[in-house]
């Protein structure tokens, strides 16, 4: 008997093409190798909340915000910096539908957390959009980042667990202060947790108040080890 396996197939049916360029795509992702080199690499980071920062990094590999006041998550992952082609990227995801964008970078972002010795979570809760807001876009762009995740890390989702409350302001049209008010109680878990470590998965973490808020609710419900991972992370 021939065993082929579906990603083999998967892979005549669809070659991997770049989204940015359209050449042909370099390790299995939707992105050439030229892109790839190109693309601005978070690899300097606060190890809790994942701020880029300069190198090299404080033994202690925290930024002075984890380490005056640290976030009710404990680690943070961001693959990209927010700036071009990752901004142009979620834009897309989020105001164009493209959802091929969502499958490159969940999955370059689960190749990239493959590579490291931590323990992975048991579980990924995508940041929730509120029903009117998903019901308006039509998808959760942060639900469409983790299906890689989970498929590649063999992780499972929950995307019911947590729910939005209100149909808050975006973030990026508020100042720092009602940024944090903005999302104050906005989340609700609709079940028990049934487990001890979790990753929260989002878009962009700009300033952490959203990704902080439902960490904490978390954190109330149980939770004892809360990552953070995005596919971007901007400097507030
Ligand atoms: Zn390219
Ligand atoms: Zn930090």
């Amino acid at each position: 008997m021939i065993y082929i396996s579906t990603k083999i197939i998967q892979s005549w049916l669809y070659p991997a093409t770049c989204v940015l360029c359209g050449a042909p795509g370099d390790a299995d992702l939707d992105l050439c190798r030229g892109c790839r080199q190109d693309a601005p690499l978070n690899q300097h980071a606060c190890r809790r909340c994942a701020l880029p920062l300069n190198a090299p990094l404080p033994a202690h590999g925290l930024c002075g915000n984890c380490m005056r006041q640290p976030p009710p998550y404990h680690a943070g992952f961001a693959l990209l910096r927010y700036s071009s082609p990752a901004s142009d990227l979620i834009r897309d995801l989020k105001f164009h539908a493209r959802l091929e964008n969502a499958r490159l970078l969940g999955s370059w972002m689960a190749d990239t957390i493959a590579a490291r010795s931590a323990p992975l979570p048991q579980l990924l809760i995508p940041v929730p959009l509120h029903r009117s807001r998903q019901r308006q876009r039509g998808f959760n762009q942060a639900l469409e980042l983790a299906r890689p995740l989970a498929r590649r890390l063999h992780i499972p989702i929950d995307a019911r667990l947590a729910r939005r409350l209100r149909n808050t302001a975006a973030q990026t049209e508020l100042n720092a202060a009602a940024r944090r008010a903005n999302v104050r109680h906005a989340f609700a878990l609709s079940a028990a947790l049934p487990v001890r470590h979790v990753a929260i998965v989002d878009d962009v973490v700009t300033t952490g108040h959203t990704v902080a808020e439902l960490a904490a609710l978390l954190q109330r419900h149980g939770a004892q080890v809360i990552e953070v991972w995005c596919a971007a992370r901007a400097a507030p």
